[in-house]
């Protein structure tokens, strides 16, 4: 049987309206039908300008989410740094992450838990419950919200498509991804949450507002996964010495050399060409990935 790759997940989870919405009845979505589509079609894969201006302060890619960039680099970044430490200093845990790909699902549960309770912990927020969902499902990992109620909302990850992965890392990742979202779903509530907050608050409206007309760059490019995506590569990554293969995580945005630098430095970017044309220069920039398998 042909293994499922996560650039389908991740656009399977867009077809879905994101990571964070549940569809009831999408689920039927054929995966290899949608990347089909995406990848035939520029329109489907790269930023489109007319879709994000709906929602400006939700994309990375737009001026007005300027802030909530320079946020990330100097709060969330460093928290990501935190986290490693924290990993590392439990010998035990950081060998069983370094050797994750090696473990049978049963062995890896307790280490995807441990990592993710230091991930809150470290991170500051209150830890969702993990559900880990038997029986078959069309994506690898959920988050799963309410805004109407609030709270940390739920990750639920599902074994029986996780073992259809071709990486044996992607459970980890996804579970530090997904748990990301909780944590921003938490801030995007908060009083005090700052612009990254209010782009947060954006972007899980925008994935729900602007379900099915998002290319797969829009999708990987709203704050919310965009942040979650880096997260779960650059934490994963860093601890594995680089083995985990993030190249179907995400943008390439989101993605990292065996030196722990983004392929795409939206920051350092935006630096060079100026906000207002951030968009231009990334869908540029982006152009190997859309080439690619
Ligand atoms: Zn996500």
């Amino acid at each position: 049987m042909k293994k499922t790759s996560l650039v389908m997940a991740t656009l399977a989870a867009f077809a879905l309206s994101g990571c964070g919405i549940h569809a009831p009845g999408a689920m039927a979505l054929q995966r290899a039908a949608v990347v089909a589509t995406a990848k035939a079609d520029p329109a489907r894969f790269f930023a489109n300008s007319a879709i994000e201006r709906q929602a400006p302060e939700a994309f990375a890619l737009q001026p007005e989410a300027h802030d909530s960039l320079q946020e990330i680099e100097s709060s969330v970044k460093p928290a990501r740094d935190a986290l490693i430490t924290a990993v590392r200093k439990d010998k035990v845990l950081a060998a069983q992450v370094a050797g994750f790909d090696k473990l049978s699902w049963d062995a890896q549960v307790p280490v995807i838990k441990q990592v993710v309770a230091l991930e809150a912990k470290v991170m500051g927020f209150q830890a969702p419950p993990l559900v880990i969902q038997e029986g078959p499902n069309q994506i690898p990992s959920f988050f799963e919200f309410d805004v109407a109620v609030g709270g940390t909302g739920k990750v639920i990850l599902y074994p029986a498509s996780i073992a259809q992965e071709a990486d044996k890392f992607a459970a980890l990742m996804l579970a530090v991804h997904e748990v990301r979202h909780s944590g921003q779903f938490q801030l995007s509530q908060a009083r005090n949450g700052g612009a990254l907050g209010r782009g947060f608050k954006a972007a899980f409206k925008a994935q729900h507002d602007l379900k099915g007309k998002l290319s797969f760059c829009d999708f990987c490019s709203l704050l919310n996964e965009y942040e979650a995506f880096q997260a779960g590569n650059y934490v994963v990554g860093t601890l594995t010495n680089w083995q985990a293969d993030q190249r179907d995580m995400g943008c390439l945005s989101s993605q990292y050399d065996a030196k722990g630098q983004a392929k795409i430095d939206l920051w350092k970017l935006s630096a060079q060409v100026g906000p207002a044309k951030l968009l231009e220069a990334f869908n540029d920039a982006e152009k190997p990935q859309f080439g690619g398998r």
